[in-house]
């Protein structure tokens, strides 16, 4: 029987992977521009880490978690996400002793047992950034302008930046009543799932993907009318420097977060142009996840980014930068006598950082040629009768068919010379 890859992943094949690179180099160039640097955390972590990091009573935790038994009857569980183990990396090195705030980047494969389809997996791709130990509202706004400088460079433009504040818990304790209050005569419209968590916590209801759970508490308190003076100038001074960046968000009520940990600032990106998918990232404050995860009192900030999302993103813009990496020349063999002659040339063009490759088949020279064509070769190099006699090497320009002669000891530098135009 023939084994295929899992429901929900897939691979991602050579004449795809420059994409990913692309967005990759963007991802990561812009980042350290701000001064995030790259951390590498496991991809399985103990499953109370995302119990506590991702909050249990989440879709996340309860519904959607590779969670597995090691040989020793340890529960481990495939990350869902990135921020529980950077808060987890920050307590175990002891970090928030150190510089703050901590600034980091992250990037990888993420697993939720999830119902696939379009731009959505089971192993899918995360980018993230976190900055920990600071409240400072300038860092909430360099966190987002960050996260538009991305989308500008890969030249998307076209988004909207919803941004709302979530409060603190003491704003939203006032709040947490006034909506329980609003719900209770209109409950029974509500799925399952909120019928049981609105009374606990009915911010979970604003935050349901059912869409009946929101047609059913239409006209709900907003919390930004319940923010208490802390949060209302933190989130003055977030928005005021958005708006001397130049950066346009629509304000947007309906943004909550329904976990305690969360706090303040609240935001997401859409790309209407890909459709019913079209958030593809957001982020927030979430002051107090360091202190659920085991920690101090270490506030935090950060966002992720879907890679799936953004390549669907790119790709429906036909972006023109992005262009499969090739091979530049290619060395043909015109007899087999000469494959030792042609391995050394191919050893010397690639030392000097060309990228070269020939034949391994046995086949003719014309039909090397055409191999040299698929492969994308600039040049193609002879190495025949003539050329070992006289001590050259015959060039081909691939597109101007052009050929000349070229002696072998000058060999690298005029190829060198030569991919110059391309
Ligand atoms: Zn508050
Ligand atoms: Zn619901």
């Amino acid at each position: 029987m023939q084994v295929k890859a899992p429901r929900g992943t897939y691979d991602i094949l050579p004449d795809q992977v420059h994409k990913w690179h692309y967005i990759e180099e963007v991802l990561k160039g812009t980042a350290e521009l701000y001064g995030y640097r790259e951390v590498r955390t496991p991809i399985f972590e103990h499953t109370e880490l995302f119990e506590r990091g991702v909050g249990e009573s989440t879709d996340i935790v309860t519904k959607e978690m590779y969670t597995f038994s090691d040989k020793s009857k340890r529960s481990l569980t495939l990350r869902p996400e990135g921020t529980a183990s950077c808060a987890r990396a920050i307590i175990e090195h002891s970090l928030y002793n150190g510089l703050l705030p901590v600034k980091w980047y992250y990037t990888g494969p993420m697993f939720r047992y999830d119902r696939p389809q379009t731009g959505r997996y089971r192993q899918f791709h995360q980018f993230g950034v976190e900055a920990f130990g600071s409240t400072s509202p300038y860092l909430d706004a360099e966190v987002i302008l960050l996260l538009v400088e991305i989308l500008n460079r890969l030249g998307l433009s076209e988004f909207e930046l919803h941004l709302n504040s979530v409060g603190c818990p003491s704003c939203r304790e006032e709040y947490r009543h006034k909506l329980i209050q609003h719900i209770t005569p209109v409950k029974d419209g509500l799925c399952k799932d909120c019928q049981v968590r609105y009374q606990q916590n009915p911010l979970r209801v604003l935050d349901c993907k059912v869409a009946t759970c929101h047609e059913a508490i239409t006209g709900y308190p907003t919390l930004s009318e319940y923010l208490c003076g802390e949060c209302r100038d933190h989130y003055a001074i977030v928005r005021e420097t958005l708006e001397q960046n130049g950066v346009k968000y629509i304000h947007d009520d309906n943004l909550v977060r329904g976990l305690d940990y969360y706090t303040k600032t609240a935001f997401e990106v859409h790309i209407p142009d890909i459709g019913a998918q079209s958030a593809i990232g957001g982020g927030g404050r979430y002051d107090g996840l360091v202190r659920d995860c085991g920690g101090p009192d270490l506030p935090g900030i950060g966002f992720a980014l879907g890679i799936e999302r953004l390549l669907l993103a790119v790709e429906s813009l036909k972006s023109s930068c992005v262009r499969p990496v090739g091979i530049e020349a290619f060395v043909t063999v015109m007899d087999d006598k000469y494959e030792l002659q042609a391995a050394r040339l191919v050893n010397e063009l690639r030392q000097a950082g060309i990228r070269t490759d020939k034949d391994y088949s046995g086949k003719s020279a014309r039909a090397q040629m055409k191999y040299a064509a698929k492969l994308g070769a600039y040049l193609t190099l002879f190495v025949g009768d003539e050329e070992i006699n006289g001590d050259f090497i015959t060039i081909r320009d691939m597109q101007s068919k052009k050929q000349e002669q070229v002696a072998r000891d000058h060999i690298t530098d005029h190829v060198k010379l030569l991919l110059q135009n391309y």
